[in-house]
């Protein structure tokens, strides 16, 4: 059993390269850098900033 309930920093997971970042106060997906299948920096943003995080079925 799990509670995700952040305090003061909230964050998520980004649906676009799975990995989790802090969150704006819109609770939308900081900035960062995508992420290639191979696991390497794009050195691009990454599509999932700006969007709400990635939420795991049954939160
Ligand atoms: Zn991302």
């Amino acid at each position: 059993m799990k509670t995700n309930e952040p305090k003061a920093k909230e964050r998520g997971e980004c649906s676009a390269c799975s990995r989790d970042f802090q969150l704006t106060r819109e609770r939308l997906l900081g900035w960062h850098y995508g992420m290639t299948q191979a696991g390497f920096s794009t050195g691009k943003r990454c599509d999932g900033v700006g969007e709400p995080p990635f939420v795991p079925a049954g939160a």
